[in-house]
């Protein structure tokens, strides 16, 4: 069952807005390209991810239930998308001086603690690329019984020419970029690409395996097609990935699909790109020890929800520009709304089962933030029902985020009554993901790495200038406001945090 406004849904593969329909209403089938997991998500990785999750708290909002899927993919993504170059795992194995299964364990776990820390919902299935080689070396044999593979030296090699209208998706047409791909002797077509690399004479690489074209390892796209399709059937419902993979990565997937299955279907029936945050102040770069991480960015005291938040501000459509003043500015924001909930919460004293509410007090059983939706939906007033329908029109509207934050703005501005606003907080963070309910002062103000001062010297100062202060001794009251400042410490009168953490996102 689903509630209010139809869900409309960008379509690469159509380039239109479509009113989303799913295949089985009781189950949408979703997908997402995982991380390559050679070394620690940047950012922009991340937006990828806050905006799947977006879609898919949306979806389940809207009273979906969803089987959502993340690949991780720790074996055969080339440094080139060109099938050129190294595998990004060896080289980053080397590199450390470590196995692949040591560096894809860890950047594994240190991408899932990322998500964790943005609140992104964990997907149904985690699949792991290497737990899925058998699977994958049957597709690759099933495309070649198919007709639409050949062997050179360098492996199994697909031949775009036998699947129907190959490049759609990107609109490659005749395009300088289906050229891009021609560094391999023996290719028919410059766009072929590698399903199965075969290792080299006498080179032996740390993953490998046997296969009927020799030991090797599989191509990154093949990955893709095999997972998505074993967990989520032929035909699935929405596909995501960067505005990257709809030039090529999601184009050979499709190709990939199409000759597995025999037909002209692509394998999902939406497919949705996020675009790519970009750096033009260079403060993104590692190269010149940038913010390029959340952990980086959590060290200068900017807590990992300012940068969900700075997500949600832009449509997940439009570049998002990065820079410490937005990430700033987002902060600064989230900290506003957390200070004016702890004010409601204090007037509403509702206690907190009214706002969490259990799958029992839910009138539907469907998907997890449906039936808390309907709790808390229950018996609200006209004006309160009429942010609900906005908020619910903007998300519809092809996750509209940017608009959807004022409304839930608007409701604490609102005359409403305390307890009406917080339960429509808590009903929009269902979509949002932003903690709202969660977090305080205390916690969003985030310790910068560098800081000098201890907590306790910090107090102590504090108490000096205030001292001085009841003396009338203002030139001791702002020395001691001056040494605070200069430590990165932001004294707040009239607050009841008193003092906190200044993120280090100065010039
Ligand atoms: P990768 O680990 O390189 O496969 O990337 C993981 C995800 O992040 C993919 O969906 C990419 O398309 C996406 N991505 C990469 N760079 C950016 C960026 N700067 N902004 C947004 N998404 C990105
Ligand atoms: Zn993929």
């Amino acid at each position: 069952m689903t509630h209010g406004a139809p869900l409309s849904l960008y379509n690469s593969m159509s380039r239109a807005i479509e009113t989303f329909a799913p295949i089985d209403p009781k189950m949408v089938r979703l997908y997402s390209c995982g991380p390559t997991v050679y070394s620690t998500a940047h950012l922009g990785n991340l937006r990828a991810y806050v905006f799947t999750d977006t879609l898919r708290r949306t979806l389940n909002w809207k009273g979906w239930p969803t089987t959502h899927v993340i690949n991780i993919t720790d074996v055969g993504h080339l440094t080139s998308d060109a099938d050129a170059g190294d595998d990004k795992m060896e080289l980053a194995a080397a590199k450390s001086g470590t196995t692949i299964w040591d560096v894809a364990a860890r950047y594994t776990r240190l991408f899932k603690d990322d998500l964790r820390a943005l609140n992104i919902v964990d997907p149904a299935i985690w699949s792991v690329a290497t737990d899925h080689i058998q699977d994958m070396i049957a597709f690759a044999q099933a495309i070649q019984d198919a007709g639409a593979a050949y062997e050179i030296d360098g492996g199994l090699y697909f031949d775009v020419s036998k699947v129907p209208d190959y490049g759609r998706l990107a609109r490659h047409g005749d395009g300088p970029e289906i050229g891009r791909i021609e560094s391999v002797a023996g290719k028919r077509n410059p766009a072929d690409f590698a399903i199965w690399r075969r290792s080299a004479g006498d080179e032996q690489r740390q993953m490998e395996w046997l296969s009927p074209w020799g030991p090797g390892a599989p191509g990154w796209h093949l990955e893709c097609s095999v997972m998505s399709l074993k967990y989520l059937g032929l035909q699935f419902d929405i596909h995501t990935g960067g505005i990257d993979h709809r030039e090529i990565h999601h184009c050979n997937e499709i190709a990939q699909n199409q000759a597995f299955t025999g037909t002209a279907a692509s394998g999902a029936n939406i497919w949705m790109h996020n675009n790519f945050l970009v750096d033009r102040t260079g403060k993104m770069s590692k190269s010149k020890g940038g913010v390029a991480t959340l952990g980086a960015l959590t060290a200068l005291g900017v807590h990992p929800l300012g940068y969900r938040l700075l997500c949600l501000s832009a449509h997940y459509r439009s570049e998002l520009e990065f820079s410490l003043d937005a990430v700033a500015a987002s902060l600064t924001r989230l900290k506003r709304l957390v200070i004016a909930l702890a004010a409601l919460k204090a007037e509403a004293a509702l206690d907190d089962a009214a706002l969490r509410p259990t799958r029992e007090a839910g009138a539907s059983k469907g998907a997890p933030f449906d039936w808390q939706r309907h709790a808390l939906e229950h018996g609200l007033s006209e004006a309160a029902r009429a942010f609900v329908a906005r908020f619910d029109e903007v998300i519809s509207a092809d996750l509209m985020t940017p608009q959807a934050l004022p409304v839930l703005e608007a409701v604490m501005a609102s005359p409403l009554a305390a307890g009406e606003k917080l339960r429509l907080v808590a009903n929009f963070d269902l979509v949002l993901g932003l903690g709202l309910l969660d977090l305080d002062r205390r916690a969003l103000s985030v310790r910068p790495e560098d800081a000098t001062l201890a907590d306790a010297e910090v107090e102590a100062l504090l108490d000096q200038r205030q001292q001085a202060r009841a003396a009338k001794d203002f030139a001791a009251a702002d020395g001691a406001r001056d040494r605070l400042k200069l430590a990165g410490v932001d004294i707040m009168d009239g607050d009841p945090l008193r003092w906190e953490w200044r993120p280090r996102l100065g010039d």
